[in-house]
């Protein structure tokens, strides 16, 4: 007999970390490789976030916290929705958990019994598919075409629903395509979850901050009809480049909240007391980071997809958010090539040419990959080639 869990059994490693160490790997034993598969900004955390969390250390907050949040962390979370989203909460309605990661997770056993259906619009974040299946829940996978801008429609959602959706995951701007949903769009769909008064949506708004051409954020709670339904994550990891600090949060029904706090008290309790300090200074001081860095990448952006759509055989749609792209080598697959999926063209192109990308299958939609572009211009530029000639040796 195993002494591993049959809900172990159910889920894998995260594919996206698994090609980064593979590339760190590479890159260790001697190999030049360009590692594109991250999914953090390569930026530093901002000075006046480390000084406040050096200041924490200092005046001694170096003691358990309340375990879903200290009251100032709250409080901050609960003025940025005012100020950003104009989403009135009390800090009742605020959790705080190491990582937006946690967040979901915890927000998923604390609510999935055995067969409750979730929605996860492919491609998707790698982790939502393996949590709602090690919380016992059933992920309910709805492919998003590329006419559709990788994006879920209201017709494919009402398909979707059955007797047992529990949870719609929203996820805008999205890992791993980039693209964000209008304001029309989501006003289209909450049409729909509207009418199914059972089921409750999970926004992940992780890369509210990373959006480019004006692109006007909007998430469903602002749907009045449907915010005592939605939870609504976000974090501090991907806006003020603080990965490794392990803050995220979340805002949403009491019950939640209250069910999120006990998972939390009888496993990790709270997150970090110095990283909850950086996490204040980052949502209430200056917000000028943002800007700069959003600039920085929409260069980047512009720069990567450009290069793409002139290379014979692919194609990839500009997104206006996150820092990935997810273009199509759909028509590089074929006898003349030999290679015959995703993972294939993935394999060799870090094989000959030294660039590690992450096949779309892992996000679940077959025919693509994921760059991030979160990397320095000279290391793009050197990525692009080796993209370009590894394409048109195979043409
Ligand atoms: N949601 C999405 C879509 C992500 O891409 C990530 C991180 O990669 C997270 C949530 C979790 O972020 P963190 O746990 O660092 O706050």
């Amino acid at each position: 007999m195993s002494i591993i869990s049959n809900s172990l059994k159910r889920i894998k490693p995260s594919p996206t970390i698994a090609v980064t160490q593979k590339a760190r790997e590479l890159k260790a034993a001697g190999k030049d490789v360009i590692g594109l598969g991250a999914g953090e900004p390569d930026f530093d955390t901002p000075d006046n976030i480390k000084n406040a969390a050096i200041e924490a250390i200092k005046k001694g907050e170096t003691k358990y916290t309340a375990v879903d949040g200290t009251s100032a962390l709250k409080q901050a979370v609960v003025n940025k929705f005012k100020r950003e989203n104009n989403l009135e909460y009390s800090i009742e309605n605020v959790t705080v958990g190491t990582g937006g990661k946690q967040v979901i997770y915890n927000a998923f056993m604390a609510t999935l019994n055995k067969g409750d259906e979730v929605i996860i619009p492919a491609p998707y974040w790698v982790s939502y598919p393996d949590m709602v299946l090690l919380a016992g829940g059933k992920p309910k996978i709805v492919k998003c075409n590329e006419y559709d801008g990788f994006k879920l429609t209201p017709k494919n959602l009402k398909k979707a629903i059955t007797k047992k959706t529990k949870w719609l995951i929203l996820n805008s701007p999205s890992n791993p395509t980039g693209v964000s949903y209008t304001k029309d769009e989501i006003e289209n769909l909450s049409k729909v979850l509207i009418k199914n008064k059972n089921i409750y949506i999970l926004s992940d708004d992780i890369y509210e901050h990373v959006v480019y051409d004006n692109f006007n954020f909007f998430t469903i709670a602002q749907i009045s009809k449907l915010k005592n339904r939605t939870l609504t994550m976000n974090g501090v990891s991907k806006s003020y480049a603080m990965t490794g600090w392990r803050i995220g949060y979340a805002a949403g029904p009491k019950d939640i909240i209250n069910a999120i706090r006990k998972i939390q008290s009888q496993s990790t309790s709270n997150p970090s007391s110095i990283s909850q300090a950086a996490a204040v200074e980052a949502l209430n001081g200056t917000q000028d980071f943002i800007n700069t860095r959003s600039n920085a990448f929409k260069e980047r952006r512009d720069f990567v997809v450009n290069k793409l759509n002139k290379i014979k055989g692919m194609s990839c749609i500009k997104p206006n958010g996150a820092f990935y792209v997810f273009p199509s080598c759909r028509k590089l697959l074929n006898k003349k090539t030999k290679l015959k999926s995703d993972k294939d063209f993935v394999e060799k192109l870090l094989e000959y040419s030294n660039v590690a990308v992450v096949p779309g299958s892992a996000f679940g939609l077959e025919g693509y990959f994921r760059i991030s572009y979160a990397t320095s211009m000279e290391n793009l530029k050197i990525a692009l080639e080796r993209i370009s000639n590894f394409c048109e040796n195979l043409n």
